[in-house]
């Protein structure tokens, strides 16, 4: 009986369709769970983690123990679209196309720009505890981000630096982002605009915690 059902699927089938699912059986499944509220997860992603195909970061804001600093600098998100500084209020969902330069006022004072597309969401824990899930496509091989700056009057392009985060990994993509943000900073010239004179302001990393107190005070106003 059991040979006759098997033929009576596979009549119902194209031979295509029944080859695709018959070697389905053969894969490994692989299920990421995460549970926002488990002290690992929430190291675990504190950075970015590859997940199949792409690259998740966890943010968590609010809450016991939360920094009351880093609350108060909750700024806009900031995208430069068609040849203008745009300020998005942030939302419950955002989502930034590949090579559009995008920032978080007072979190990285660059513009970052990715070959890979990102997506934010942001949901709330209950409490004033909310977490950002910030998901970007995995930087496959050949792909780059960049850290840029641009003019805040006129919009000019001052200054950029690029890394090849598939061949370099996280920690030369953060490396990379220090020293633009050092480079940057290192005189007037690169932050003078050569289209309307404006000296644009310190940059900063992501890192506040690596802050010269010069950077620190840029942070809070831009
Ligand atoms: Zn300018």
């Amino acid at each position: 009986m059991i040979v006759d059902d098997r033929q009576a699927l596979r009549e119902g089938l194209e031979t295509d369709a029944l080859g695709f699912l018959t070697d389905l059986l053969g894969r490994k499944a692989a299920t990421t769970l995460v549970d926002f509220a488990a002290n690992d997860a929430q190291l675990r992603y504190r950075s970015f983690t590859p997940v199949g195909s792409m690259l998740i970061g966890l943010r968590f804001r609010g809450g016991a123990g939360s920094d009351k600093k880093l609350e108060q600098r909750q700024g806009r998100q900031l995208k430069i679209i068609e040849g203008r500084i745009e300020a998005v209020p942030r939302s419950n969902m955002m989502f930034t196309p590949p090579l559009v330069p995008h920032r978080t006022e007072h979190n990285y004072g660059f513009w970052h720009v990715n070959d890979e597309q990102e997506l934010g969401i942001n949901i709330s824990l209950g409490e004033e505890k909310r977490v950002t899930v910030l998901i970007e496509g995995f930087p496959e091989k050949g792909r780059h981000d960049r850290f840029a700056w641009y003019c805040n009057q006129c919009v000019t392009p001052l200054f950029v630096r690029a890394c090849e985060t598939h061949r370099v990994g996280l920690g030369g993509f953060y490396q990379v982002q220090q020293e633009a943000v050092r480079e940057f900073n290192a005189g007037e010239a690169l932050r003078t605009c050569g289209n309307c004179g404006d000296v644009h302001p310190l940059a900063y990393s992501a890192f506040d915690w690596a802050d010269t107190p010069e950077q620190r005070a840029a942070r809070a106003v831009w």
